[in-house]
């Protein structure tokens, strides 16, 4: 019986089902760190390289002193003389020769006359150690052996699976063996003409040649096609998501014609950028549609993005409905509440005022966060659900229990990355009037093109890709351990000259509370013994919001000369006197991380700096650090940055951990196949077209419901 490589999780076929797995074996498959429980998961532990044998160096041409591997078939067993009573005798070894055709070598055992077992005449093996040389024949003595086949089937390329010592890569290959015997051929979804216009071949081939290639160059062509199909049914969950939201939600037609928001363009004291200008007509596009909105809006720290999606919150605003915008912390809702009634007081209007905004006394706005005391907490939930409340700031407490929309018409959720997919759901469905509000996602995160097409592939997504004119660029520069006074001198002068610095403290290991604990140990000393007449503040994630709050504002107010921070200012905070920043240990961080850190200073207009300090003590590690570093050091380009991080790293670094559930991507490399990515999802989203619910693709829809287990929800709701 064939099987989907992608099932759901209810159709999979116990690895138990395996000629040659019992009990004890699917046990140990499943309890391994590599969570093999199903047959489709035993396939899909790819090896993780092929060895070659017809690369081995042949036995003719080794020399004496050489380290290596050699390969070759047992042909002569040469046991000690037995001594009396049949026990071999001390100090005289086993000898194996193998040989490769007409060259030999001898393998010297020492007390292991179990060798005599393992290594058959017929058998072949891969010895790995030092040539000798004894009378005129090459020897290698006590070598690692591995015994690559145990019959005289031939195999020129074996693969090596990422293993354990109890699932070693012989074991692992005999059970991929026998399930690939066992469950070929595998179940076909992809029609045959798809297959053909790519040059893609049939599964249970792919899934032959990939695990037990003929010669290296089949497992490319193997490759290809698993790493299609990987990237396939991903996009057909996008595609399909995207199709079934615009057939069945009733969004908003928001009327767009200049009235409010336009003159909020207008009251500006700034020309908005042409990215900007773009980025506003495909929201009006988006919003005057019946079609809810799903938009991404990327753009770099300072790009103006906020401008962007307030304008956007006028467009809901002036057609009588609400608009809400989520962020990830209290400091940044707080941040964008004040920027928000600040844009729009400038503009005449809002927080109550009147002026030329005001068609209706200007929008009142509201925020609400987790930490306002309980009383004004009701205020605004009375203001949000009988509808006096037009534009929303908070954070998740917006989507808590008891927080109901009068009229919810547009939805801003900045820095999705923090939240996940569950989160945008909610707050779409705290809408009051049945109908769906359309939403825009901001993020400030440079995400490379392929990865975007992974994790928003659902989404359209406007990119603002220039900065406002007259931004100060930021000099960016490495310094060694050495060089820490240089570091403390240029932060002095330019606390004396007015300006503010940030120190941000080194990243530990995912210990929250290690980094707090020398966030701590850090203010103090610096403080204490480096700047004593200097305004110290300090700011880390076991703060209490308000504590976070109060430091923010003390440091936005201009109270803190020098804020030493964890990487809780990471996000969006605003503070324009800032021209300084120092980073410890600064090799800990990812490049895209560093290269929004430093988005925090650089948006006032002063000329700023950001340091790079890096500790490491190897000569070698501190190579690498600085060449890693001096990424950051040569560009100002938060894609690039975002593409050597990928390229270095992993997606791992650019999401963070939050995304996990999209990254079960085995074989893709997203940089590598950027071409294969872009056909996978064009043939999607041209099936989802053609058959949006997959009624005639029903393999194909079974191996999307497989992909997207852990988030049906997602892919069927809301
Ligand atoms: P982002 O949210 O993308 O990090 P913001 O929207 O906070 O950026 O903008 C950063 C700063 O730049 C704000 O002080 C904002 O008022 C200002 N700004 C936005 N757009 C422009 C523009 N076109 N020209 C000049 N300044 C701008
Ligand atoms: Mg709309």
């Amino acid at each position: 019986m064939g099987i989907l490589l992608y099932a759901p999780p209810d159709q999979h076929a116990s690895v138990r089902f395996v000629t040659g797995i019992g009990p004890k074996w699917a046990d140990a498959l499943a309890s391994s760190k590599f969570a093999i429980e199903s047959v489709q998961d035993l396939l899909q532990h790819y090896p993780r390289r092929h060895l070659d044998f017809s690369e081995v160096k042949p036995i003719q041409e080794l020399r004496v002193g050489d380290e290596v591997t050699v390969v070759g078939e047992v042909v002569k067993v040469a046991a000690p003389p037995p001594q009396s009573k049949g026990r071999p005798r001390r100090n005289f070894p086993l000898k194996v020769t193998i040989s490769q055709g007409t060259s030999k070598i001898t393998l010297v055992f020492f007390n292991q006359p179990w060798r005599a077992q393992q290594l058959r005449v017929g058998t072949v093996v891969a010895a790995k150690g030092k040539v000798g040389i004894f009378g005129s024949n090459k020897q290698i003595t006590a070598p690692l052996v591995d015994v690559i086949r145990e019959s005289e089937e031939v195999v020129k390329i074996v693969p090596i699976y990422p293993a354990t010592a109890e699932l070693h890569t012989a074991k692992l290959r005999t059970f991929v063996r026998a399930a690939l015997d066992q469950f070929s051929p595998l179940d076909e979804p992809l029609p045959a003409a798809l297959r053909m216009r790519h040059g893609l071949m049939d599964r249970t081939k792919a899934m032959n040649l990939y695990h037990f290639p003929d010669q290296m160059r089949d497992m490319y062509v193997a490759r290809k096609r698993l790493v299609f199909d990987e990237l396939f049914t991903l996009q057909v969950g996008l595609a399909y998501r995207k199709k079934r939201l615009a057939r069945e939600t009733i969004g908003i037609s928001h009327k767009v014609e200049a009235e409010l928001a336009g003159r909020f363009i207008e009251s500006l004291p700034f020309e908005l950028t042409t990215a900007q200008c773009r980025a506003v007509e495909e929201l009006e596009q988006d919003m005057a549609s019946s079609v809810p909105m799903n938009r991404l809006l990327q753009g770099e720290v300072g790009s103006g993005k906020t401008v962007v999606a307030l304008y956007a919150a006028l467009l809901a605003v002036q057609g009588g409905y609400q608009a809400a915008i989520m962020a990830p912390t209290e400091v940044l809702a707080s941040q964008h509440y004040l920027t928000t009634t600040k844009l729009l007081e400038d503009a005449g209007g809002g927080g109550g005022g009147t002026g030329q905004l005001g068609l209706f006394g200007g929008p009142t706005v509201v925020l609400l966060t987790g930490s306002l005391p309980a009383k004004a907490r009701r205020e605004a939930a009375e203001k949000i659900a009988d509808g006096s409340a037009d534009i929303v700031i908070g954070t998740h407490a917006l989507i808590q229990e008891g927080v109901e929309f009068s009229n919810l018409g547009f939805a801003v959720v900045d820095e999705q990355h923090r939240f996940g997919v569950h989160q945008r759901i909610a707050l779409r469905e705290k809408t009051g009037a049945g109908v769906t509000p359309d939403v825009l996602i901001m993020t400030a995160t440079p995400i490379p093109r392929t990865l975007a097409l992974t994790l928003y592939g659902d989404l359209e997504v406007s990119v603002l890709d220039e900065l406002p004119k007259g931004r100060k660029p930021i000099t960016t520069r490495v310094l060694e351990e050495g060089e820490r006074s240089e570091a403390y001198d240029l932060i002095r002068s330019e606390v004396v000259a007015g300006r503010q610095a940030y120190v941000i403290t080194p990243l530990i290991d995912d210990s929250d509370k290690l980094q707090v604990k020398s966030a701590e140990a850090e203010a103090e000393r610096l403080a204490r013994d480096v700047f004593p007449d200097l305004r110290v503040g300090k700011m880390h994630g076991r703060m209490r919001p308000s504590e976070k709050g109060k430091v923010m504002d003390g440091f936005r107010r201009g109270e803190i000369d020098v804020l030493i921070s964890t990487t809780v200012v990471e996000v969006g905070v605003d503070v324009p006197n800032a021209s300084v920043m120092l980073i410890e240990d600064a090799d800990r961080f990812g490049l895209s991380q560093l290269h929004q850190l430093r988005g925090r200073i650089g948006r006032g207009e002063h000329a700023s700096t950001c340091l790079l300090i890096t500790s490491m003590t190897d000569p070698d590690e501190a190579k690498v650090a600085r060449q890693r570093l001096a990424a950051v050091e040569g560009t100002d380009d938060g894609f690039e940055l975002a593409n050597k991080d990928l390229e270095l790293r992993g997606t791992g670094t650019i999401m963070g951990a939050r995304q996990a559930g999209f990254s079960d991507l085995k074989l893709t490399h997203l940089l590598r196949d950027m071409e294969l990515l872009l056909a996978a999802r064009k043939e999607a989203f041209d099936v989802i077209d053609e058959d949006p619910s997959l009624e005639r693709h029903p393999k194909i829809r079974s191996e999307m419901e497989g992909r997207f287990a852990d988030r049906l929800e997602w892919l069927f709701h809301s």
